[in-house]
């Protein structure tokens, strides 16, 4: 077969087939009464993200049998697998759970690979609204086949920015999360909760909104699909200390290139007007 950039082009048609199959599942799902549990206060789970789970994993092994697999649901089942350098698929089968329960729709599916530890091709796809994003490191970013860009905005007070607020209720939790947005919203336009951590970051990257952050979110399977989508529509992927992104540590930020300095400036503020005694 062809070189590097065949195969990463054929991983990522396999990723489509196999975001598409499962975005299938959320559509018939969507309209219907679901069965949720509870993974957490507020944190909730549906037979249609295991059931995408399962398609996913079971069609992406059917064709690379010897790469390795972490899904959001096989780990809250088996435990946390460790991300090594070997080629990994890392899976959030359904994004935006929430959501889906509600009948609101940003829901998503998110397919990201690694090549040592280092995001390379993923496919974020919201069956609802039928928006396919895609990228491979180094050939570009894609909506529906058509090239995006992240926005072009500099300045931070025009900046319409995206977080979201997780699914931790205790009050110190939720009172540096709306500290750190009361801080925020003095300095940006306005804000946005999508409810979907992946399609946050396809929202920086196709122009949509311009800054994003969020921390403590599920796991890398949130940002896998997402990170190398942004890089490659032109933004930058970076932890929201300024520091580099680690797509293990559950923090993530995201913006194009020139509002970094600026939003990582406005985010190291919030954190120094957060009251003390929380
Ligand atoms: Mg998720
Ligand atoms: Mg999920």
């Amino acid at each position: 077969m062809g070189g590097d950039k065949d195969s990463l082009s054929e991983f990522l048609a396999v990723a489509v087939d196999a975001a598409k199959k499962a975005g299938e599942i959320i559509r018939k799902g969507f309209y219907e009464t679901k069965l949720v549990e509870h993974k957490g206060q507020v944190d909730l789970v549906t037979e249609t993200d295991k059931a995408c789970e399962d398609l996913v994993f079971n069609y992406i092994k059917q064709h690379y049998p010897e790469h390795k697999f972490i899904g959001e649901e096989t780990t809250a089942a088996c435990g946390t697998t460790e991300l090594t350098d070997h080629p990994t698929w890392i899976v959030d089968p359904l994004d935006g759970t929430t959501n889906f329960v509600h009948g609101f729709p940003f829901v998503c599916v998110s397919i990201g690979l690694t090549i040592g530890k280092v995001p390379t091709v993923g496919v974020v796809y919201n069956p609802i609204m039928d928006e396919l994003f895609t990228g491979i490191r180094g050939k570009g970013a894609f909506l529906n086949g058509n090239p995006i860009k992240v926005s072009t905005q500099s300045e931070l007070v025009k900046s319409l920015l995206v977080t979201e607020v997780g699914t931790k209720r205790d009050k110190s939790t939720v009172n540096f999360a709306t500290n750190r947005i009361n801080s925020l919203l003095f300095k940006v336009r306005s804000l946005r909760m999508s409810g979907s951590c992946a399609l946050d970051l396809c929202g920086i990257a196709c122009g949509r909104v311009d800054i994003f952050y969020e921390l403590g979110f599920g796991g890398p399977w949130d940002v896998a699909g997402g990170a190398v989508i942004v890089q490659e529509a032109g933004g930058l992927v970076f932890d929201p200390s300024g520091n580099d992104f680690d797509i293990t540590s559950q923090r993530v930020a995201a913006s194009n290139p020139h509002l970094k300095d600026v939003f990582v400036e406005a985010l190291r503020e919030a954190e120094t007007h957060q009251p003390s005694g929380n």
